[in-house]
């Protein structure tokens, strides 16, 4: 039975039982949030023995260095040795930042539209329009990035081993305008995709108009399994050379969902002639990022698998959750074939499609019933969802119970919107 098999007093049926339900929901005077991907409580409890790192003796680094003190713009050696070995990139071309990797992609951004990369013809500025791929449905904070800076932005479907490649060979291959295209290469926010190394090395062999065209690769789940599979990004600066477009990749992480979402280590990462630029530019803005906190993350991991065995506790305390939002969906809905929803095997999310033309409804009443969730086509640029059906749900930062309720929850509100579509 699915909700197309039903006849109008079936229908009429079902309705009447989730307005019952939903009733029942709204007397409950709920109050809980589904909507951005933040690390829960117990999760940031993992690292809490950074909050007495280094130790009020301890501020050398390995060199000798008083990380006290300003300088060290590339950031401490060893803790970038550590995420060498993790994130698949050398040593001398992956930078240790401030806390956030949205503002180094910011930054980027900014450059190349104040200056240019060493590749363009003029700053991006210059030009009459710049434009972006999108793989969609993607990142919220991506898309609202872009539209800050006034920069076009054209979708193409992320499938389910990465983007669309064909469209994007379609877009950049004549268009010179495009000058970038977004990737969040493993466990995408939010679809949970990961990019095979296949669709990676034809992404970095596509020809592009553009001479300084650039695949902006967010790593930001590179080590966020949700399984003991631990699933591999594609080798994404190799590829690049390999593909004859050795500066085509500028590479981005942080462990704001390894440590502490608001007091971790941003990474950057690029081709030499990339980093050097990227080393130029940021030398005006800053005399060294915050090296302390960065000796901290050295002794509290040790090594890289110091990292893996600290995410496996990450693992532990996500995976149930992502369990219980499948197992509320496939009981809740599956019967009546109105969503699809994906079962990821790492990152912070769950994508959840409705029926067409009811995700804005499935929001509004989850909001009238006390769920917030991310409001209908955030994960779109402009916010604009051309079928109105993506939800994204994040389960990560609600306690197990809350999770649980929301979920149902939401389950109600989906079968609701979609018997009142049915019926409209
Ligand atoms: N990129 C992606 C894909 C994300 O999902 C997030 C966090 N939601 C970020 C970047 C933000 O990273 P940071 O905390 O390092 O700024």
């Amino acid at each position: 039975m699915t909700i197309v098999t039903l006849d109008r007093d079936q229908i009429s049926t079902l309705l009447g039982e989730q307005r019952d339900a939903y009733d029942a929901l709204k007397a409950r005077d709920l109050a809980l949030d589904l909507t951005r991907g933040k690390p829960g409580a117990d999760q940031l409890d993992l690292s809490n023995a950074l909050l007495s790192l280094p130790g009020s003796d301890d501020y050398r680094a390995a060199d000798g260095t008083d990380t006290r003190n300003y300088g060290g713009l590339d950031g401490l050696p060893e803790l970038r040795a550590i995420f060498s070995d993790l994130l698949g990139i050398p040593v001398d071309q992956l930078l240790a930042q401030g806390n956030s990797s949205l503002t180094l992609m910011h930054d980027v951004i900014v450059w190349a539209l104040l200056h240019g990369f060493d590749d363009s013809p003029r700053p991006w500025s210059a030009e009459e329009t710049v434009k972006f791929v999108c793989p969609v449905p993607g990142y919220d904070r991506h898309f609202a990035l872009l539209e800050s800076l006034g920069i076009e932005m054209v979708t193409v479907d992320m499938l389910s081993d990465g983007p669309d490649v064909d469209a994007v060979a379609a877009l950049i291959g004549s268009d010179p305008s495009f000058k970038g295209l977004w990737l969040v290469p493993t466990y995408a926010n939010p679809t949970g995709v990961t990019t095979t190394p296949e669709v990676a090395a034809r992404l970095m062999a596509l020809p592009a108009a553009a001479p300084d065209f650039r695949v902006f690769w967010d790593n930001a789940y590179a080590v966020h399994h949700l399984t003991e599979t631990e699933t591999k990004s594609a080798a994404a600066l190799e590829l690049a050379a390999a593909g004859g477009h050795p500066d085509r990749v500028v590479f981005f992480a942080s462990t704001s969902k390894i440590t502490f979402a608001g007091s971790g280590v941003a990474f950057f990462g690029s081709s030499p002639a990339n980093v050097a630029w990227f080393r130029r530019h940021l030398s005006f803005a800053s005399i060294g990022p915050d090296k302390v906190n960065q000796l901290r993350h050295v002794r509290f991991f040790g090594d890289a698998d110091g990292v893996r065995a600290h995410m496996h506790e990450h693992t532990e305390l996500l995976a149930p959750k992502f369990a219980a939002v499948e197992q509320i969906l496939t009981d809740r809905l599956a019967s009546y074939g109105v969503a699809r929803w994906s079962t990821p095997t790492g990152g912070y999310f769950v994508d959840l499609d409705v029926v067409d033309g009811t995700a804005a409804r499935v929001v509004e009443l989850a909001k009238g019933a006390g769920i917030a969730l991310t409001p209908a086509g955030s994960a779109f640029p402009y916010k604009q969802d051309p079928n109105d059906r993506n939800i994204r749900i994040a389960p990560t930062f609600a306690s197990m119970d809350d999770l649980r309720t929301a979920m149902e929850g939401v389950a109600t509100c989906v079968l609701l919107a979609a018997a009142e579509k049915a019926l409209a």
